[in-house]
């Protein structure tokens, strides 16, 4: 059996090697290494896929989220409500900004950020919502366009665990995580579902002055060569990564179907099991398996660990603290108890190997494994 891994980039690339090899060395080529014709040619192509208006690449995801809250001039003081159960990125640049991160509690079945949550949290200093499609489902967009609407309020939607999926609206048209609010933001850190060989990122929008302002914010708030209208920073996608991203963007689709015929395996396995809560879908999105992430009862969560990394099999726990109990953000605002779905959640998840590469074989040793710990 081929060695197990939380993700399997090396088998990828195996399947792509020459695609990308290629693409590298025409980059080499040409030498042009920053903004090269490689960067451009991966903003169409995923604005195609998207299905927005712009896309601005930057330097990672974290820069992606940072960079749109400069742009919608959010200034200190300003209030962001975001999820507490997500990766501390989201609410570590609305801090680094001054801005102040308000966290709410998420809905016990999907993880994601509950909207009722959201609308009790609003002040009057409020100023964006950021909803984090977690492990590659999304969030309530409708219901949280719907508050964003009502309080007049941004919505930066944080998609670095969900590009490709889809949303789907009571009317039945769709369109893609990150692609519905203001603002959307992903990562192509290289485990992400469209990863880079480095580190990269992007910011969409649909709206011609934001997408001006996030390409002059992205690149030291130049307009004009040599021209600063704003205080920006320098964040860039290289060429290189760009001419990957390219090779990759075509097999996205493919991508997501593997994970979803992976997670389908796990499904089966575990069905019915008392102990196991396999992950739950909404009926308006559809979902990209970033982490196939179980919800146990009654299981001794570390000694299950244990038992699978005995036999090879890698298990992670994502994410074992929620943000309001984080040291650096443990604030007067927040003790323990005040998010009881999220804090209960934490103490109770863990996540499976998850990637394209994952066979029937593999699949079979790390359900067996699995039921053979929680039935024994
Ligand atoms: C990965 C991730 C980020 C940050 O992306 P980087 O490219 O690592 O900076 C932000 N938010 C979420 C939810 C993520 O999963």
């Amino acid at each position: 059996m081929k060695e197990i891994r939380m993700v399997d980039l090396k088998s990828q690339y195996e399947h792509i090697k020459e695609e990308i090899n290629n693409s590298i060395f025409e980059v080499i080529d040409s030498t042009a290494f920053i903004n090269g014709p490689a960067v451009k040619k991966f903003q169409k192509n995923l604005e195609e896929y998207l299905n927005v208006k712009h896309v601005i690449t930057c330097g990672n995801g974290t820069d992606a989220l940072q960079v749109s809250m400069m742009a919608l001039g959010l200034k200190p003081g300003d209030e962001v409500i975001t999820t507490t159960f997500t990766f501390i990125a989201t609410a570590e640049v609305i801090a680094i900004l001054g801005l102040t991160p308000v966290l709410v509690d998420i809905d016990k079945d999907t993880f994601n950020i509950d909207p009722k949550a959201i609308e009790k949290a609003i002040t009057p200093k409020t100023k964006a919502i950021v909803p984090v499609h977690l492990f590659g489902q999304c969030a309530d967009m409708e219901k949280i366009q719907e508050i964003a609407r009502k309080y007049n309020l941004y919505v930066i939607e944080d998609a670095c665990q969900a590009i490709g999926a889809d949303y789907i609206f009571n009317d039945g048209t769709k369109k893609k995580a990150g692609a519905i609010g203001n603002i959307g933001c992903t990562s192509f850190f290289p485990s992400k579902n469209l990863g880079a060989y480095g580190d990269g990122g992007a910011i969409f929008t649909n709206d011609d002055k934001l997408a001006e302002k996030l390409s002059a914010f992205v690149n030291h708030g130049m307009t004009v060569r040599y021209y600063h209208d704003y205080i920006g920073v320098n964040s860039r996608l290289d060429s290189i990564q760009a001419a990957i991203l390219n090779v990759k963007l075509k097999h996205l689709d493919y991508y997501c179907a593997e994970r979803n015929r992976a997670a389908n395996y796990y499904n089966n396995a575990f069905a019915n099991n008392t102990k196991i809560k396999t992950p739950v879908k909404a009926a308006f999105t559809t979902h990209v398996f970033h982490q196939y992430t179980l919800l146990l009862k009654n299981v001794d969560r570390k000694a299950l660990i244990q038992h699978l990394n005995s036999k090879g099999i890698p298990a992670m726990i994502y994410y074992p603290v929620p943000l309001h109990m984080q040291k650096a953000y443990i604030d007067p605002r927040y003790k323990n108890g005040d998010f009881p779905v999220a804090e209960e959640i934490c103490k109770s998840v863990v996540s499976l190997p998850m990637h394209t590469e994952l066979d029937n074989e593999q699949l079979k040793y790390i359900t067996d494994s699995v039921l053979e710990f929680i039935n024994k």
